[in-house]
């Protein structure tokens, strides 16, 4: 027998003594990890990720704070009820590859939520060091680095195509995650999508600085190897109709296809040039490249930037316009910092790149030069007074309050409607006032027995990991539906 002892087994070893020999005193000492980022100087001028990811010594460290409770609530806080102490406990084994197999149990992107989900208000905000008025474990991070080096096998079916077709309309995390699931079940999946890329708002909405496009096609081409199969520049509803999908032999649609519809203000002067949606902005630059000066429809570069909103898409519209050459950016809110719906690492990063905020205002009219380009937004001062319908203290004009400041550039992100087409485009489906998808909160089923919705076409704009956990819901409803068992 060899003697013989790897690196790799001394390590884990190491690891292992380390890991039994630490107290829940000790284990509570350790302070929180820092995410390792590019500094505010180097990013205002690229696109390159913000964020670059905890070292494998940083991941182990963070793991060995989770206390692994008996009752963990931080997966009663992830609304797809990720084992979170059970794929944070292999990371301090150092099982990466265990500690992936783990979270993809139940979630398909967890290159993307450990990156984009709002931890702070889910998974964190339910860990027990909150109890203790300690920070939490930091769970977006060690997911993010649990998806970015473990690896996992290929889950190819062999039953592919065996129970049947489906068909997709939307390539977002719902869709996405909709098809991995009921490919995995052995159903042949289409997704059809409208874009000429693939990943909805994860491509055409967060920026790169955010969410590179190479995380979101690696999750993409995961799902190509489990057999989903992948249409785009097809509308559903237009190009193809619900009628010739099923004609064509699909047996079940999910409609997933988003909240794209802007919503604009409706004050005097919002017509004018360099006003615009935070869609369209964010849009241009981020799939049509009209950020650089050699594309043939380039987005205006403002030098005085105003974005209205205080939510992710306000934060990822004014960051973007600061890399795009905007000397002065800042976030128009009518409320104050702490009703703002954006997540805090947003706000945060915004703050260090020179983002001004002026919060408690609201804009009430632009005004424009004779060419008809803007110039100079007037404020209307707020206040907050009693808690709204919305839970937060209301915004409340302070009579009389109104200021003007010069600018070049308006960005609009007072949010999204659901996309109205395909709602329009099938008699019988039911739909909200709002415009939203109705259907049935645990199947996901609509009033079309075999039509089945989800993510912000049935919630109107909220998040990934909300848009992924109706995917997943529905999957299992669609499999029972077709007379197979959960
Ligand atoms: C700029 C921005 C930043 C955000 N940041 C965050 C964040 O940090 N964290 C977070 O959790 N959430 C964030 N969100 C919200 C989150 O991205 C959405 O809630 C989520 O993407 C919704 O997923 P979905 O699959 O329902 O729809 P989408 O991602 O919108 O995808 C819908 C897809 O359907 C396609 N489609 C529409 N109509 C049709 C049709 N008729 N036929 C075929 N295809 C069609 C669209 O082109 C699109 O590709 C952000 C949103 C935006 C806009």
């Amino acid at each position: 027998m060899s003697n013989h002892i790897s690196a790799d087994n001394r390590e884990s070893a190491w690891r292992d003594n380390l890991r039994k020999s630490l107290t829940a005193k000790q284990r509570t000492s350790i302070p929180r990890a820092q995410m390792p980022e590019l500094t505010a100087e180097e990013r205002v001028h690229s696109f390159e990720e913000v964020n670059r990811g905890l070292t494998a010594e940083q991941a182990f460290t963070e793991s060995q704070r989770c206390l692994d409770c008996p009752d963990p609530q931080c997966v009663t806080g992830c609304p797809v009820n990720i084992d979170i102490p059970g794929f944070i406990k292999n990371i301090e084994r150092g099982e990466t590859d265990e500690a992936l197999k783990v979270i993809r149990r139940t979630s398909s992107l967890p290159a993307v939520c450990g990156r984009v989900c709002p931890q702070e208000k889910q998974c964190e905000s339910r860990c027990i060091y909150n109890k203790m008025k300690r920070q939490p474990v930091a769970i977006g991070y060690l997911e993010r680095y649990v998806a970015d080096n473990g690896k996992t096998k290929s889950e190819k079916t062999t039953a592919i195509s065996s129970r049947g077709k489906i068909a997709v309309a939307g390539s977002g995390p719902a869709g996405l995650t909709f098809a991995g699931d009921m490919a995995k079940l052995g159903y042949e999946v289409t997704v059809f999508e409208a874009l000429h890329q693939i990943g909805g708002v994860l491509k055409y909405g967060i920026p790169q600085f955010r969410l590179p496009n190479s995380i979101v096609d690696n999750e993409i081409e995961s799902l190509q190897s489990v057999g989903v199969n992948f249409v785009k520049n097809c509308i559903v509803g237009k190009t193809i109709s619900y009628d010739d999908l099923i004609a064509d032999g699909y047996k079940a649609l999910f409609v997933a296809s988003g909240a794209g519809l802007p919503r604009f203000m409706g004050i005097p002067g919002e017509n004018l040039i360099g006003v615009l949606s935070c869609n369209e902005y964010l849009t241009r630059i981020n799939l049509m490249g009209a950020g650089s000066t050699d594309c043939d429809t380039p987005v205006w570069k403002g030098k005085n930037v105003a974005v209205i909103g205080g939510g992710n898409t306000a934060m990822d519209a004014v960051r973007t316009a600061r890399r795009m050459g905007a000397e002065r950016a800042m976030i128009v809110y009518r409320r104050s910092l702490d009703e703002m719906p954006a997540r805090a690492e947003e706000v945060k990063h915004a703050r260090e790149e020179g983002v001004e905020f002026l919060t408690l205002h609201n804009p009430i009219e632009y005004h424009g030069d004779d060419s008809g380009h803007i110039t100079s937004m007037r404020l209307q001062v707020m206040e907050l007074g009693e808690p709204d319908s919305s839970g937060r203290r209301a915004p409340v004009a302070v009579e009389g309050k109104q200021i003007d400041v010069p600018v070049d550039m308006v960005i609009v992100s007072v949010g999204v409607s659901p996309n109205p087409l395909i709602p329009s485009a099938i008699d019988g489906l039911d739909v909200s006032r709002k415009g939203c998808i109705i259907v049935d909160e645990t199947t996901m089923q609509s009033s079309m027995p075999l039509i089945y919705a989800g993510g912000d076409i049935v919630r109107g704009g909220a998040t990934v990991i909300l848009a992924m956990g109706d995917g997943r819901r529905a999957a299992a409803a669609v499999h029972e539906m077709l007379g197979n068992k959960k």
